[in-house]
């Protein structure tokens, strides 16, 4: 079958709220309604890319954070009996590890191939330390060998903005492959459209954009062209090529710990 393009990766939200309140948060959790997806809602357009002959390795589950999903093992599960041959990865901040959830989220991690924790200031704090969150880390992988589990330190932020006196990036900015599927059934091109569908508080520069999304109602035979083009409309204006990154730092005085408890509550009733 000819393959008009091949994706890397696609990532989509399992939820769009998170716990946690980082500032300059590019998927705007923090500014999201709690929502929680069903995997039919992107099911459909992954079939839609995979019989209309463009190839994706993997499909990244992420949000917010995925791990306030109240069925977050069937929601993995259905992906992977769609898609058996791509590598299935979750991507968390963590805030919920302990030995009562290893043993709560056994189904996940028999369903996915990696899990991947992006590790934040606060969260690592609150797990006694940044050792003490990676040594919970050692005893998850202890219990599951074959489940890669990939840290990313986040004591840095790259903030993407817009402002009307950048100049044009020559070259693919970090974020210019980091394509999202929106529930919606559009394609996103780089991680400040990910957003798009929350609607609340949104940039008003990647909503504007014609070239951050693709459409998968209809013809893919420009999805190549789509996935290639540089720089996009919305680039030009975008400090994220040349900002320096700022020290991580929680927009709110608090995480949403209303989150996390009603994610604990859920394990204790199990
Ligand atoms: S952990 Fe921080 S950066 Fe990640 S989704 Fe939550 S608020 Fe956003
Ligand atoms: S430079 Fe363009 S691709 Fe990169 S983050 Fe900004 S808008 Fe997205």
């Amino acid at each position: 079958m000819k393959r008009f393009a091949h994706i890397p990766w696609i990532e989509l939200h399992a939820v769009d709220h998170c716990n946690n309140v980082c500032r300059d948060c590019n998927q705007r959790s923090p500014h999201s309604a709690r929502r929680d997806y069903a995997p039919g809602d992107y099911l459909p357009w992954l079939k839609r890319l995979d019989a209309g002959g463009v190839g994706f390795d993997q499909i990244n589950i992420t949000g917010g954070e995925p791990f306030l999903h109240p069925d977050l093992a069937g929601f993995a599960a259905a992906f992977r009996g769609g898609f058996p041959d791509k590598n299935l990865v979750v991507i968390s901040n963590g805030f919920w590890l302990s030995d009562e959830s290893f043993a709560a989220h056994e189904k996940l991690f028999g369903a996915i191939n990696a899990l991947v924790f992006s590790i934040y200031p606060n969260i690592a704090h609150a797990h006694g330390g940044r050792a003490a969150m990676l040594a919970k880390l050692g005893r998850l992988k202890e219990r599951h060998p074959g489940l890669e589990i990939i840290t990313v330190g986040r004591a840095e932020f790259y903030p993407i903005r817009f402002d009307a006196s950048v100049t044009p990036p020559a070259e693919p900015c970090r974020w210019a492959d980091c394509t999202g599927l929106l529930p919606d059934g559009r394609l996103t091109r780089c991680t400040v459209a990910a957003n798009a569908h929350v609607g609340q508080d949104c940039l008003p520069e990647p909503l504007a954009s014609r070239d951050l999304y693709f459409d998968l109602r209809g013809d893919l035979g420009e999805i190549a062209a789509w996935r290639t083009k540089w720089p996009l409309d919305v680039c030009s204006r975008c400090t994220a090529k040349t900002a320096a990154p700022l020290p991580w730092k929680a927009g709110a005085a608090t995480r949403r710990l209303d989150y996390e408890t009603e994610y604990f509550d859920r394990l204790k009733a199990r």
